[in-house]
This record gives C-alpha cells, sequence and structure tokens, in this order.
C-alpha cells in the first residue's frame, strides 16, 4: 500500500484574492445573486461555483476539503465543526429508523455513546463486535444492517482494522464500509484500502495545535454532495458547519501533516519499545508483540510509520493518576484528553474519554484502570524524554531503579 497523499497535497496551490499565497477566507454567511432565477437554481442544487449559505458551503470549506479529499484519496470531502458533527452527520445520512448497524466494540467514547444511547430514540441499535474477527463480523449483519463502522487504529487500545477484508465483507452484502482515521492520518489510506466513507476529527494530528475542533467526511461526490443536500441532508439539516476562518488555518496547518507524523511516530515507536523492553505491557502497532502488527504493516504507508498513539499499563488507576501528575510536573507534556498535539498528551482512558463505556465492558474488552494513552509530541530529543519518563516512573516505583554502573 503506497498512495502518494502528501505528494498530491504537496501539488495543491491555491492564489488569494489579491495574489496571496494562502486563499483569502471567504468572510460572509451569505452570497449574492445577480439574478433570482440562479438563487432559486442554487437551492435546487442545479448551479456549480455559486455559493448560497455558509452552512451550505463557503470557499475557505472548499479549499479544506479539497486538500482532504486529497489526503485521503477520494473524490470529494466535506468539511464539519467537529469530529462527532462528521459522524453524526454520516450515520444519520445512512440509517433510517429501525435499522442496525454493525461496530467495532473498541472505539471513541463518543461515538459508543452516540450509537448506544443517543440512536435509541430512533430504535437504531448497534451490535458492538470484535472488528478483528470478520467471521463475528459477519455473522452480525442482518438484512437491517446500513455499515459497518470502524476506526482504522481504535480509540484507546489501538486495535488495527484488517480495512480491505472488511471492505470485502461489506460490499458483499452491498452495505458501505465506515472508517474513522483519525489516528492514523497518511500512516492508513483508509480509502485506498477500500472503505467507502472515511472520517476524520480535525481536531487531532490534522490540524495539529489543539486549538480548535473540527471534523471530516472524505467520501464519492454523490455521497458529500447528499450531505448537502437543502432538503435531506445531515449535515445541511443538522447544521455542524465548520467556521471559514477555522478552516483557512486548519488549511495552513495541514501543509506540515506529512513532517509532523513521521515525528510522532519515530517518538512514539521509540518510547513503546524501551518501556516494553523495561517490562511495561506497552501497546504500540509498530511491536512485534501487538497483535495487529502484520495487519498494520500490510496497509500502512511505510514512510510515515506506525503512528503517534501508545498506552502503557501502570498497573492500577491509583499509579496512572500519580505518574500522569509527575509527568506534567516534569514538563513532559500534558494531562490533557485529545491528541495530535506537539507536546505529549496523556490521560487514563477509563476514566475520561472512554468513561461512557460501563465498566464491565471496559474490562471485556481489555481497556484496564492502570491503562495510559499517550498522544506522543513532537519531542526533539527523545531520549531525554524517555529518560524523564523512566525516573518518573521509578521515584513513583512503578519500575525499578536502574543500576547506576560505576
Ligand atoms: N473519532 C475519534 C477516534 C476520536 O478520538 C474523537 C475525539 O476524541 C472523535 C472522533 C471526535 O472528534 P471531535 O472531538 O473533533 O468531535
Amino acid at each position: 500500500m503506497d498512495y502518494k497523499a502528501s505528494e498530491n497535497i504537496q501539488d495543491l496551490q491555491y492564489f488569494g484574492e489579491f495574489g496571496g499565497v494562502n486563499p483569502s477566507i471567504s468572510d460572509s454567511s451569505t452570497y449574492t445573486f445577480l439574478s433570482a432565477k440562479t438563487m432559486f437554481d442554487t437551492f435546487e442544487g442545479n448551479t456549480e461555483g455559486c455559493y448560497l449559505y455558509s452552512r451550505h458551503s463557503s470557499p475557505s470549506n472548499l479549499y479544506l476539503g479539497e486538500a482532504l479529499a486529497q489526503l485521503e484519496g477520494t473524490e470529494s470531502a466535506n468539511v464539519y465543526a467537529s469530529g462527532m458533527g462528521a459522524i453524526s452527520s454520516v450515520i444519520m445520512q445512512l440509517c433510517n429508523a429501525n435499522k442496525h448497524i454493525v461496530c467495532s466494540r473498541t472505539i471513541y467514547g463518543g461515538t459508543y455513546a452516540f450509537l448506544k444511547n443517543f440512536l435509541k430514540k430512533f430504535n437504531i441499535s448497534t451490535s458492538f463486535i470484535d472488528i478483528t474477527d470478520l467471521e463475528i463480523v459477519e455473522q452480525s449483519i442482518t438484512p437491517k444492517t446500513k455499515m459497518i463502522y470502524c476506526e482504522a487504529v481504535s480509540n484507546p487500545l489501538l486495535e488495527v482494522a484488517d480495512i480491505q477484508s472488511l471492505s470485502r465483507l461489506a460490499k458483499k452484502h452491498g452495505i458501505p464500509l465506515v472508517v474513522d482515521n483519525t489516528f492514523s492520518p497518511l500512516n492508513i489510506n483508509a480509502a485506498k484500502l477500500g472503505a467507502e466513507i472515511v472520517i476524520h476529527s480535525l481536531t487531532k494530528f490534522i490540524n495539529g495545535s489543539s486549538d480548535c475542533v473540527a471534523g471530516a467526511v472524505c467520501a464519492s461526490t454523490d455521497f458529500c454532495l447528499s450531505l448537502k443536500d437543502v432538503n435531506d441532508g445531515a449535515g445541511m439539516l443538522l447544521g455542524s458547519t465548520l467556521d471559514s476562518l477555522r478552516a483557512a488555518s486548519i488549511l495552513k496547518n495541514m501543509r506540515t501533516l506529512h513532517v509532523r507524523i513521521k515525528k510522532h511516530s519515530e517518538n512514539a515507536h521509540y518510547l513503546a519499545a524501551a518501556f516494553e523492553k523495561d517490562g511495561l505491557k506497552a501497546v504500540y502497532p509498530g511491536l512485534e508483540s501487538h497483535p495487529g502488527h502484520e495487519t498494520m504493516k500490510n496497509q500502512m504507508n511505510a514512510e510515515y510509520g506506525f503512528g503517534g498513539l501508545m498506552t502503557l499499563d501502570v498497573g492500577s488507576l491509583e499509579n496512572a493518576n500519580a505518574l500522569m501528575e509527575l509527568m506534567q510536573k516534569e514538563k513532559l507534556g500534558y494531562l490533557a484528553v485529545s491528541l495530535g498535539f506537539y507536546k505529549t498528551l496523556f490521560s487514563a482512558p477509563g476514566t475520561s474519554t472512554s468513561s461512557e463505556i460501563p465498566l464491565e465492558e471496559q474490562e471485556e474488552l481489555g481497556l484496564s484502570q492502570g491503562l495510559i494513552r499517550f498522544s506522543i509530541g513532537l519531542d526533539n530529543d527523545i531520549h531525554k524524554t524517555y529518560l524523564t519518563m523512566r525516573s518518573c516512573m521509578e521515584e513513583l516505583e512503578i519500575l525499578p531503579k536502574k543500576a547506576v554502573l560505576v
């Protein structure tokens, strides 16, 4: 698998209204028409290139959408005010009342809560299954099933989905495979592997500066247009539109994504390997001990590595909390949810981003209370980071003190 997304993004070139090197930001919620007839035609969806109202689309959102379509290799992409805005729009667009969804049991807590609790209002049910067991996935599909949904690399357990096999299964049953690729932009090109719809929380790696929330749906032009339809488009009618100023700033940050992803991956791989060697339970798709290592190797774009996320199990919630507080004090990063920032971010998912999942289900998944999820930052000297993290663990007796050679 080697889709040259960053080369395609590199070839994008826009000029601002006055010849600026950045496209001009569309600072308007509404747009004028010279004739009333064109306005009517635009509402009917018959006028290419005319803007109507910024909840529908805006030049700045279209520029960012174009770059994201290049990233995933899809025909089109729409942008949203958050990752959840993108996820809820896609699901509501594809799924009517009384239907069914097959979904990985390890996914972001907000998506889990949306599927499990919110969609009850519409009598939409979800089977949460082990997405790595293709037999179980297929057995879960019923005539009512409207999609298979998973994350390419899952939050928080970093389970790797076999997108090619899942796509074959989805096609066999005539349903779309929807993949949330938030954890692995550039590392994995889910659409090129067969996903029909690819979702991103732009809040994370793609924007990379932890200063806004945003989301994207990368898919066929038909599907992207259907989401914007003024009569029945979930994006248009649920209203989670991204603001143009934010779209412009995300587009600028996206230009360094290829450089950042390589460094995030390099640093995460270094730390995961070092802590595994030290005897800690480290989970990282780049480690041979990871059950999804071979799957990841087969479907990744090798130059971007195995991604910037890793988990360490430090035995108990007390250990996890004490370690995170100490690491923050030692300036190793922030005790904060989210990911993709230049500094390392760490949180205990059991009591934060996955707290929507009941405790018994967390245990069943292997989500232990001592698990810390790390989004590894862009540290220039990762060995120094390792030594400081290690000394925090030694101070808290999570790891024994290393013998000092004299
Ligand atoms: N998908 C994944 C994998 C996530 O981790 C998150 C948030 O943490 C989301 C979607 C939701 O994105 P947002 O917070 O931008 O709505």
